[in-house]
């Protein structure tokens, strides 16, 4: 078995970004695909970005007790599929890029589990950037700076921190991070 690593942090810090870097360079490490039930966003593809499911489908799986965790966020259902995590790391190293409950969840069934948490230099820069954004609603922008704060108060409960400041200053830490922790359990 190869080693499961969760990446977490609040909307807009980058993580997407850095998950993205860090699966293109190195052939060992890929990102699991989650189950949700909201719609696709435009260009994203199924059992790509996610396995998009109807409420209906995700409720039976979860009766089938087919997920790691899930969650209900926004009104939608986000879920880490069991079977394909476990089938990946049979011969690669897995990110799940998931939210402060799921890693909690996660890392009580699978205490070997690597958590990090990328947060912002400053969280003022980070709610400037989402209120520039400008594509929501002012009840989803709300909702999501008090989802900010929600998540960044988890840090202190994650093994590692990351602070993206500089994008691929921010990545060679995790992958030192990664790297390390995959020598020592070798
Ligand atoms: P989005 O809708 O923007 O793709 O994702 C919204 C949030 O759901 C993000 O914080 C993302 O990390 C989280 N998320 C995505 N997949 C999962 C999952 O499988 N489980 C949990 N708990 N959260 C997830």
């Amino acid at each position: 078995m190869k080693k499961l690593i969760a990446i977490s942090g609040p909307a807009g810090v980058g993580k997407g970004t850095l998950v993205q870097m860090l699966t293109e360079r190195n052939e060992d490490i890929v990102a699991s695909v989650s189950c949700t039930t909201r719609a696709p966003r435009e260009g994203e593809i199924d059992g790509v970005h996610y396995f998009f499911l109807t409420k209906e489908a995700f409720l039976q799986k979860i009766g089938e007790d087919g997920f790691l965790e899930y969650d209900k966020h926004f009104d939608n259902y986000y879920g880490t599929p069991k079977d394909f995590v476990f089938e990946t790391l049979q011969s690669k190293n897995v990110i799940l890029e998931i939210e402060v409950n799921g890693v909690m969840a996660v890392k009580e069934k699978y205490p070997s589990l690597l958590t990090i948490m990328v947060v912002p230099p400053s969280l003022e820069a980070l709610k400037n950037r989402l209120i520039g954004r400008n594509s929501e609603t002012e009840e989803t922008l709300q909702k999501r700076l008090a989802r900010v704060e929600y998540e960044l108060s988890f840090r202190d409960r994650y093994d590692e921190v990351v602070v993206n400041d500089d994008l691929e200053q921010a990545y060679s830490k995790l992958l030192k991070i990664i790297r390390s922790e995959i020598t020592i359990r070798r």
